[in-house]
């Protein structure tokens, strides 16, 4: 079959789950359907994961976008994932063709792990030759097998293990990550109030992502996993650990263990081995809490969400724009950006992970992880000791005050406990600034010491306080005389875009006050992510958990009518909250202070909501920022749907308020606020330890965490929207369009 012969675009696109199931895939398989109907190719979702394929018959449906409905909130997949040995054999795999060549499909999504995605890869490898089989032997037509000479393939990873090459994050992984975090705070108060100690087995078996995350994300003492064994003598450096923090007050002793766990001789530690050190060393009552399959289980996070539509979408562009021929891809992201990475060696370079662990080649193992990774393990190391590695030098130690700027951010408290911890065992005084910049003018600054904060990683809210008060002129001298006071050398903060405003005010004022010649630096809190320097700002992701949250919720309170609810989030002049909930919340309309709103849009949403309501939709949703527009208000679009909506459906406004910011951080946001703050405390200390008073502004771009000179900061906004001139999130409204039409 000549490569000329290959029509441009599939005929159909089939999508199936297999393997292990994992949170997020429902988001994946309906973002998967939406986007090729917007492109006009019909889609079949096959049940039972590969076993559809080789059984065929009403396991291969058609799925259209009004099908996907309702799904992108539910656990699990509602397509079904099996185990299949036969597509392991070459008859089953003939089979699987045949049954697709019977409906036209002739490319595939496939979601699941490094098996379903090898399986896959074999069967596409083979598509000429099975055809050509099924021809001989009668059971296709000559015309049939030349109207899909290929198979397409893209493979997205579904695997709550976050234990693949080709995206930095898997479908699924986040959510455990919820599930396992929900657990370990839930433990700590109960371990506190007995003083007890408990050992807590997360799975990975080849990977300690979620044990080694959800660790830094509460606290845990002492974390064992797979890719990086404890020393030969981790028994006593654990039990001396343990004890120290007894000794300095600590009422809880929390110990997680990787279900894949090893020491460097490669034999396993399992959860009951470190269970009875305890109890026999430290005279313990120590009990184990294996979290099992509770972490595969309920609504997926919002990032997943996200995520899953995301690459879902873009694997059906990709599979619609490939030259044919192009060998099969992994979708995945990678710093931030989507990405089409050749699947075998995905796979390949996975499997590599673990041949490294069972060859005891650990150090490969971690390089083949990552520098992130290895980095979040040294930062563990160092805030979970029971007191600074450091001893008190003789010469004056350097100070560095922690401020915060700008509305409440969830992630604050854990910022501050990573800046005394870090910056402590780094040899520096750390100090607390309460009342955000106006407790600085009027000198409420606190020495802080090592248990201070102990606890503060999953509070939310923000122990220091914070505000939007922005120093003015007749300020400036009282700053710089507290500063002076106070001894401050460096200044760290936290917040958003008043404090972001603040520091810059102090920075560009230093040639006029010699003690605001110091270095600062911004770290991105902010649940709007509306500052510069960064795509992306603690506290947003626990915002967009807790909208979602809500809005299904609200969804569900309308089950029994036809209804629109038009659903307002924070956010000020920036749409971030809004786009993304809109699309991890699968709303038909999402309006964004940064478009605006016409009365044109307006009539043209009304008739299309109309539309879709008289095809059978019952509920409709729409998330508007809060800034979206002055005159055309959540209130005036709820009662002009209404209006407008007749006997189609009733319209309800939600204005959700504060809950956004409320509530515990997500996982993602305590882990986050930990390594940033890291990466400003080393920063700080270059500075400090270089004589540079060079000020700079923290955020992840293009995923990696860069500086941006403070001085840059007047360029880098538009003062008259107050939104950061860059906004590189707007490209997403391509998608939200898509899902939402
Ligand atoms: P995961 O996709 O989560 O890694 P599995 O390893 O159980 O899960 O694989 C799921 C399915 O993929 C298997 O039941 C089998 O049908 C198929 N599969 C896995 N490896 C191969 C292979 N080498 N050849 C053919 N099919 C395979």
């Amino acid at each position: 079959m000549s490569e000329a012969a290959a029509p441009s675009r599939p005929t159909s696109i089939g999508v199936l789950t297999s393997g292990g199931d994992a949170p997020g895939m429902n988001a994946a398989v309906r973002a998967v359907v939406r986007t090729a109907a917007h492109h006009g190719v019909p889609a079949c979702a096959i049940h039972e994961g590969l076993k559809g394929l080789v059984y065929g018959g009403d396991l291969i449906r058609p799925m259209t976008p009004a099908d996907t409905g309702g799904i992108l909130h539910r656990g699990g997949t509602v397509i079904g994932t099996a185990r299949c040995k036969e597509f392991r054999t070459r008859e089953g795999r003939r089979a699987a063709a045949r049954n697709m060549v019977d409906r036209g499909i002739d490319a595939l999504v496939a979601i699941g792990g490094d098996g379903t995605l090898t399986g896959c890869d074999v069967f596409r490898r083979e598509w000429p030759e099975l055809l050509a089989e099924l021809v001989e032997a009668g059971e296709l037509s000559p015309e049939a097998a030349a109207a899909h000479p290929e198979l397409r393939l893209v493979g997205l990873v579904g695997s709550i293990d976050n234990d693949m090459s080709g995206t930095d994050m898997t479908i699924g992984a986040d959510t455990a990550l919820h599930r396992i975090v929900e657990a370990l705070d839930a433990l700590r108060s109960t371990a506190s109030s007995h003083q007890r100690t408990f050992v807590v087995e997360v799975m990975g078996r080849q990977c300690g992502y979620l044990a080694l995350m959800s660790s830094i994300a509460t606290a845990a003492n002492w974390v064992l996993l797979p890719e990086q064994p404890p020393a030969a003598d981790w028994r006593e450096q654990m039990c001396r650990d343990l004890r120290a923090g007894r000794e300095i007050g600590r009422r809880q002793s929390i110990v997680v263990v990787a279900e894949g766990a090893r020491d460097v001789d490669g034999n396993p530690i399992t959860s009951t081995e470190v269970r009875d050190l305890l109890e026999s060393e430290l005279g313990e009552d120590a009990r184990i809490t294996i979290l099992g399959h509770v972490q595969r289980g309920g609504a997926p996070s919002a990032f997943d969400r996200y995520l899953a539509t995301l690459l879902g979408s873009a694997a059906v562009e990709h599979l619609l724009d490939s030259a044919p021929g192009t060998p099969a891809q992994l979708i995945g992201l990678k710093e931030n950006r989507v990405v089409a990475s050749p699947l075998m060696e995905c796979v390949q370079r996975t499997r590599a992970v673990a041949d490294r662990i069972a060859e005891r080649d650990f150090d490969g193992a971690m390089r083949l992880r990552g520098g992130s990774f290895l980095r979040s393990h040294n930062i563990l190391r160092t805030v979970q000791q029971a007191a600074p590695r450091r001893p008190v030098e003789n010469r004056r130690r350097n100070r560095i005050a922690v401020v915060h700027g700008g509305g409440p951010a969830p992630g604050m408290n854990a910022a501050v406990r990573a800046a005394v911890r870090l910056g402590l065992d780094r040899g520096y005084e750390v100090l607390a600034v309460r009342g955000g910049f106006r407790g600085l003018r009027r000198g409420d600054i606190h020495e802080m010491s090592w248990m201070d904060v102990s606890g503060w990683v999953s509070d939310g809210g923000a122990e220091l306080g914070t505000n939007r008060f922005v120093p003015g002129e007749e300020d400036l001298a009282s700053i710089a005389e507290q500063l002076a006071a106070h001894r401050v050398d460096a200044l760290l903060m936290a917040g958003g875009w008043s404090g972001y405003e603040s520091a810059y005010v102090l920075h560009s004022n230093r040639d006029r006050f010699r003690e605001l010649d110091i270095p600062i630096v911004c770290m991105p809190m902010t649940i709007s992510n509306g500052v510069p320097g960064t795509e992306l700002s603690i506290g947003a992701d626990t915002a967009l958990n807790n909208i979602i949250a809500d809005v299904d919720k609200i969804q569900q309170s309308a089950v029994a009518t036809r209804r629109v609810f038009v659903v307002e989030v924070m956010g000020q002049r920036c749409g971030y909250l809004a786009l993304l909930s809109g699309i991890s919340a699968g709303a038909e309309r999402i309006y964004l202070p940064e478009d605006g709103v016409t009365l044109d849009q307006l009539t043209a949403d009304v008739h299309a909501l109309e539309e879709n309501f008289r095809s059978g939709k019952r509920l409709g949703l729409i998330i508007r920022g809060e800034g979206a527009d002055p005159v055309y208000t959540t209130e005036f679009i709820t009662s002009l749907f209404q209006k407008e909506g007749g006997d189609l459906f009733d319209a309800r406004r939600a204005v959700l308020g504060h809950i956004q910011e409320g509530g515990d951080p997500s996982p993602f946001d305590r882990v986050h606020a930990t390594s940033l703050t890291a990466h400003c405390i080393w920063y700080l200390a270059e500075q400090l330890e270089t004589g540079s008073k060079a000020s700079a502004m923290l955020g992840f771009q293009s995923g990696r965490m860069q500086f941006t000179d403070l001085t840059s900061y007047p360029v880098l906004i538009d003062p008259r929207t107050r939104r950061p001139r860059e906004q590189r999130w707007l490209a997403r409204r391509q998608l939200a369009r898509i899902m939402g039409s």
